[in-house]
């Protein structure tokens, strides 16, 4: 089963996505962590795609699907994937569904993500990440601190800020790209009839883990 996180940043893709593939075993495909773990790496890949996203642009899609079709590939891939971060745009959608048609696979659900936009920004520049990348826990220093600061409560290593959620210029232009870009994927995927959207916000109360409860409770019928 194929499941797609789509939503803009910081309306909890992240925190879902961990939740339902933790519960379903399957691995969670982020194109952003391959991203910033080659950028670490400092690989020719990490290099070449830091330049777009420390100003908040997209990588070119020369780069990023190949790459996410590399993952795909893999044999922890094969008996279920959720993608988090890919598609980002028309075009990589359209070459999705050729990778998967290829395989006899299709897109089977589509998780959309909203929330408030003020809280966005918020979350955004408070959300702190475990530096170990097996681990990748994500916390939020006001709703949901660790309980040692700095330090992920999983794993014991240090949490640190992502390079491009401390600049409040770089956040308005990835929340600016997801309208234009990605946000037509929504329509993309309601008429195909695999749409879900789900509303994330402090002020209903509804939180990721809700969201992921419901989704696997409708998997699991
Ligand atoms: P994320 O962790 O999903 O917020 O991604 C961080 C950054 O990586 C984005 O702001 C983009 O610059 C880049 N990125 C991640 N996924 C994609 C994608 N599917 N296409 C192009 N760029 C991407």
């Amino acid at each position: 089963m194929v499941i797609l996180m789509l939503g803009a940043q910081g309306t909890g893709k992240g925190t879902v996505a961990g939740l339902l593939s933790e519960s379903l075993g399957w691995p969670q495909i982020s194109t952003g962590d391959i991203f910033r773990k080659n950028i670490k790496e400092e690989t020719p890949l990490g290099i070449e795609a830091n330049q777009y996203i420390s100003k908040g642009q997209l990588v070119p899609d020369e780069i990023t699907v190949p790459m996410v079709v590399d993952r795909l590939n893999e044999p922890d891939a094969q008996a279920g994937a959720i993608l988090d971060g890919f598609p980002r745009n028309i075009a990589q959608a359209e070459k999705l569904d050729e990778i998967l048609a290829e395989k006899g696979k299709k897109v089977d659900l589509v998780i959309n993500l909203t929330s408030p936009k003020d809280e966005i920004i918020e979350r955004i520049l408070n959300r702190r990440v475990c530096s170990n990348q097996a681990c990748k826990t994500t916390y939020n220093l006001t709703m949901h601190p660790p309980v040692k600061e700095g330090i992920c409560d999983k794993c014991g290593a240090e949490l640190v800020q992502r390079q491009d959620d401390s600049d409040e210029q770089a956040i308005k232009n990835r929340l600016d790209i997801y309208d234009e870009k990605t946000l037509p994927l929504v329509e993309f995927y309601d008429k195909k009839g695999v749409l879900c959207t789900e509303e994330i916000s402090e002020k209903t109360g509804r939180l990721g883990k809700d969201v992921a409860d419901d989704i696997l409770k409708k998997i699991n019928q």
